[in-house]
Protein backbone atom coordinates (compact mmCIF):
# COMPACT_ATOMS: atom_id res chain seq x y z
CA UNK A 1 0.00 0.00 0.00
CA UNK A 2 2.62 2.50 0.87
CA UNK A 3 4.95 1.52 -1.21
CA UNK A 4 2.87 1.69 -4.30
CA UNK A 5 2.25 5.26 -3.33
CA UNK A 6 5.93 6.08 -3.58
CA UNK A 7 6.89 4.35 -6.97
CA UNK A 8 3.91 6.80 -8.19
CA UNK A 9 5.94 10.19 -7.15
CA UNK A 10 8.93 8.64 -8.79
CA UNK A 11 7.69 7.94 -11.84
CA UNK A 12 6.00 11.63 -11.72
CA UNK A 13 9.06 12.91 -11.00
CA UNK A 14 10.87 11.52 -14.39
CA UNK A 15 8.50 13.35 -16.71
CA UNK A 16 9.47 16.44 -18.23
CA UNK A 17 13.68 15.22 -18.29
CA UNK A 18 13.27 14.75 -22.06
CA UNK A 19 14.17 18.63 -23.29
CA UNK A 20 14.47 18.34 -27.07
CA UNK A 21 18.42 17.83 -27.53
CA UNK A 22 19.19 18.67 -31.33
CA UNK A 23 22.65 19.55 -33.06
CA UNK A 24 23.05 22.58 -32.65
CA UNK A 25 25.66 25.08 -34.87
CA UNK A 26 27.51 27.17 -32.95
CA UNK A 27 28.83 30.43 -34.41
CA UNK A 28 31.33 32.79 -32.90
CA UNK A 29 32.66 36.08 -33.28
CA UNK A 30 36.00 34.82 -33.57
CA UNK A 31 34.57 32.58 -37.00
CA UNK A 32 34.96 29.56 -35.20
CA UNK A 33 31.76 27.21 -35.81
CA UNK A 34 31.27 23.84 -34.09
CA UNK A 35 28.52 21.48 -33.21
CA UNK A 36 27.50 20.90 -30.04
CA UNK A 37 23.97 19.17 -28.48
CA UNK A 38 21.37 22.47 -27.45
CA UNK A 39 17.63 22.68 -27.87
CA UNK A 40 18.26 25.46 -30.43
CA UNK A 41 19.74 24.54 -33.81
CA UNK A 42 21.81 27.70 -33.78
CA UNK A 43 23.75 29.58 -31.54
CA UNK A 44 26.27 32.21 -31.89
CA UNK A 45 28.49 33.26 -29.11
CA UNK A 46 30.82 36.41 -28.60
CA UNK A 47 33.49 34.05 -27.36
CA UNK A 48 34.47 29.94 -27.36
CA UNK A 49 37.24 27.81 -27.04
CA UNK A 50 39.74 28.96 -29.27
CA UNK A 51 39.06 32.86 -28.06
CA UNK A 52 38.70 32.74 -24.72
CA UNK A 53 41.36 33.85 -22.84
CA UNK A 54 41.27 30.76 -20.65
CA UNK A 55 42.42 28.58 -23.72
CA UNK A 56 44.61 31.26 -25.43
CA UNK A 57 47.18 31.20 -23.40
CA UNK A 58 46.94 34.38 -21.98
CA UNK A 59 46.30 32.63 -18.66
CA UNK A 60 50.22 31.65 -18.99
CA UNK A 61 50.46 35.15 -18.60
CA UNK A 62 48.70 35.97 -15.37
CA UNK A 63 49.80 32.90 -13.63
CA UNK A 64 53.47 34.60 -15.03
CA UNK A 65 52.36 37.95 -12.85
CA UNK A 66 50.91 36.50 -10.20
CA UNK A 67 54.46 34.99 -9.30
CA UNK A 68 56.44 38.30 -10.45
CA UNK A 69 53.68 39.88 -7.69
CA UNK A 70 54.65 37.22 -4.83
CA UNK A 71 58.63 37.77 -6.17
CA UNK A 72 58.18 41.79 -5.54
CA UNK A 73 56.31 41.15 -2.19
CA UNK A 74 59.14 39.29 -0.78
CA UNK A 75 61.83 41.30 -2.13
CA UNK A 76 60.04 44.47 -1.27
CA UNK A 77 59.64 45.66 -4.64
CA UNK A 78 56.63 48.00 -5.12
CA UNK A 79 55.10 47.75 -8.54
CA UNK A 80 54.51 50.50 -10.89
ZN1 LIG B 1 35.66 32.34 -30.68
Amino acid sequence: MVGNHIEKGVNMAKEGIHPNYVECKVTCNCGNEFTTRSTKPQIHVEICSKCHPFYTGQQKSVAARGRIDKFNKKFGIKGE
